[in-house]
C-alpha cells in the first residue's frame, strides 16, 4: 500500500514517515500544498494523510482540487487542536476521516487501516482468501494457521493482492502501489517477488493471466471470503 504524507512540520514528518514505513507502507512525503497536489494528481496512492495547515496552498484547497479532478483516494486530514471549523471545511471538501494534533501514531495507523479496508470493500480487520490470512494490525500473514516469513516487500505485495483478491492486477499497478517515488522501479523485479511469494503461499494461489497480470484466488474447494 502506498501513502502520500502531506505535512510541513519536519519533525512530525520524519516521525510519521518512519512509523508508516515500519507499518509496511511505501511512503511519499510532500512538505507543501503545491507538491502535494501534483503528486496526488499524478500518482495512484491508496490513502493520503493531509495536514490542513500548509504554507502557500492550504490543505483544504488541495483536497478541493483533487476532488474536483475526480480523485477518489481516501484522505485523512490532520487538524490543529480546537479548530473545529477546519474539520467541517475538511469534510465538506471531501475528507474521509480526521485526527486532531497531537495524536498517537498508533491511532493514525489504525484509522488508515480502517480507511483502506473500507475503500477496498472489506468489513473485517483481518483479510482472508481461503486458507490464506493476513492481519494488517500485526503485519503478519499465515497459510492454514502456519505463520509466513515475509520480507517487507513480499508482505506489501501480498497485502495489496489480498485487498484486491479475485481481480487481475497488472505489473504496472503493483509497481505503482508497492514502491515510493524515489525507488528505482523496475517492473521485472515484480516477477521475482511474485515468484518468492508464490513459493511461500502455495503457487496455485497466484495465477498468471498472460499479458494482463496476476490474480490471487482461493484454492479450489476453499471458501472465498473477504
Ligand atoms: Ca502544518
Amino acid at each position: 500500500m502506498r501513502v502520500l504524507l502531506v505535512e510541513d512540520d519536519a519533525d512530525l514528518s520524519r516521525q510519521l514517515k518512519t512509523a508508516l514505513g515500519d507499518a509496511g507502507y511505501a511512503v511519499d512525503h510532500a512538505p507543501g500544498g503545491e507538491e502535494a497536489h501534483y503528486l496526488g494528481e499524478n500518482e495512484p496512492y491508496d490513502v493520503i494523510v493531509l495536514d490542513l495547515g500548509l504554507p502557500k496552498i492550504d490543505g483544504v484547497s488541495v483536497l478541493e482540487r483533487w476532488r474536483r479532478e475526480g480523485k477518489a483516494t481516501p484522505v485523512l486530514i490532520l487538524t490543529a487542536r480546537g479548530a473545529w471549523s477546519d474539520k467541517v471545511a475538511g469534510f465538506d471538501a471531501g475528507a474521509d476521516d480526521y485526527l486532531t494534533k497531537p495524536f498517537h501514531t498508533e491511532e493514525l495507523l489504525a484509522r488508515l487501516r480502517a480507511l483502506l479496508r473500507r475503500s477496498a470493500g472489506h468489513a473485517s480487520a483481518t483479510l482472508s482468501c481461503g486458507g490464506l490470512r493476513l492481519d494488517p494490525r500485526a503485519a503478519r500473514a499465515s497459510v492454514n494457521g502456519e505463520p509466513l516469513r515475509l520480507t517487507s516487500l513480499e508482505y506489501r505485495l501480498l497485502h495489496y493482492m489480498m485487498m484486491h483478491q479475485g481481480r487481475v492486477i497488472s505489473r504496472t499497478e503493483l509497481v505503482e502501489h508497492l514502491y515510493d517515488q524515489d525507488f528505482d522501479r523496475d517492473s521485472n523485479t515484480i516477477e521475482v517477488f511474485i515468484g518468492r511469494v508464490r513459493k511461500k503461499v502455495g503457487s496455485d494461489r497466484i495465477e498468471t493471466v498472460r499479458g494482463l497480470g496476476y490474480r490471487l484466488t482461493p484454492l479450489p474447494g476453499e471458501t472465498e471470503a473477504a
